[in-house]
């Protein structure tokens, strides 16, 4: 218990304080009125980057918002360690992997709600109900126009051709973006041709795997390799940046959708997510905040800001991945992707992808 509330300095008004507020309207009937209603927030996503949305919430509903940030999997750990005694009630986090996670990890709880069921389409929450996407992004190819003709591409599996030989820079297998793309297909094409695809792909790579994505956009720009792949917000930052470095590698760079021809499956998309803790104690707060997230103004702003897509239909995509064109998503139920997780890792492993 020590450990739990001192790590929560962060918290502006603890929740502890409407326990005792609570306790005091026992007492007094007048007192209940005063108490403030909130809603604790562990989110993956920085401050900055979500912080005015939770406060347009406030101001809308008049349920405040204590916010703790932190990385995805130092948050989740923490959840694990505190158990039913975590003050926190909405977890927000990346990719659909983690959700996953998250879920096994018995820190979320189920939330059947009809409003959220009618907003977020079926394939982008968890099957279970245990989390609900918030923002789209696809995991696609990006390259240098000056060395790759967009004709040499057509899909992800086409990336184990022999002519990518030494052309291809990608980042570790730890990374959990790479995992869910592998595990897409592994849907998609099963776990034998994925393994097979897989040694293909890795014999491919210019050099082992390093670094982040951006690092990785960077050194296609930089003339490293010819191709990578990244999540579009990466590219959608660079091209918003007021950096003339950041310009001048999105202007020297091209995406490329793969899997959009008659009959493919589209492109790997994800996820950043929200679900209610198993522990929370403002369990219809944190309904109310996550209803709040999906609708038309919390999602443009969220989509803006992050340079995502967002996951409610009918809402513009921001300007920036305007440019980038339209193009076919993978309709894959996001579940799967923390269902194949295990056997995504196992093959890379055996495939050699450090
Ligand atoms: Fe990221």
């Amino acid at each position: 218990m020590t450990f739990q509330w001192s790590a929560l300095s962060s918290f502006s008004s603890p929740a502890r304080a409407s326990h005792v507020v609570l306790a005091a309207s026992i007492l007094g009937a007048s007192m209940a009125a005063s108490a403030a209603e909130e809603v604790n927030v562990y989110s993956a996503r920085k401050e900055a980057l979500i912080k005015p949305m939770l406060d347009r919430f406030t101001t809308d509903t008049g349920i405040n918002v204590n916010l703790v940030t932190g990385s995805a999997d130092a948050l989740l750990r923490r959840l694990q360690v505190e158990g039913s005694a975590s003050p926190a009630d909405v977890f927000i986090t990346v990719d659909a992997g983690r959700l996953y996670r998250a879920k096994k990890a018995g820190v979320l709880q189920p939330i059947q709600d009809a409003e959220l069921e009618s907003t977020i389409p079926a394939n982008l929450k968890d099957s279970d109900d245990y989390w609900f996407g918030l923002s789209q992004r696809a995991r696609v190819i990006f390259y240098n126009p000056k060395k790759v003709d967009a004709s040499e591409f057509s899909t992800y599996e086409g990336l184990a051709d022999a002519k990518w030989k030494g052309r291809i820079c990608v980042r570790s297998s730890s990374n959990i973006y790479n995992q869910s793309l592998v595990a897409s297909m592994i849907d998609a094409d099963g776990k034998e041709a994925t393994s097979k695809w897989l040694k293909g792909f890795v014999a491919n790579f210019a050099r082992p795997p390093f670094g982040g994505d951006t690092d990785l956009l960077k050194a296609v720009a930089a003339g490293v390799c010819d191709v990578t792949l990244a999540n579009t917000y990466y590219f959608g930052r660079m091209g918003n940046s007021d950096k003339a470095k950041d310009q001048a590698v999105f202007n020297s760079l091209a995406i490329f959708w793969p899997n959009q021809a008659q009959g493919q499956r589209g492109a790997h998309v994800n996820v950043s997510g929200a679900g209610v803790t198993a522990s929370a104690e403002h369990k219809e707060n944190a309904v109310k905040l996550i209803r709040f997230l999906t609708s038309h103004e919390a999602q443009e702003w969220y989509a803006e800001v992050n340079n995502e897509y967002p996951v409610v239909k009918g809402i513009e995509p921001p300007k920036v991945l305007q440019n980038f064109g339209t193009f076919k998503a993978d309709s894959l139920s996001l579940s799967v992707l923390g269902d194949n997780n295990r056997f995504a890792v196992e093959l890379m492993d055996e495939a050699g992808w450090k």
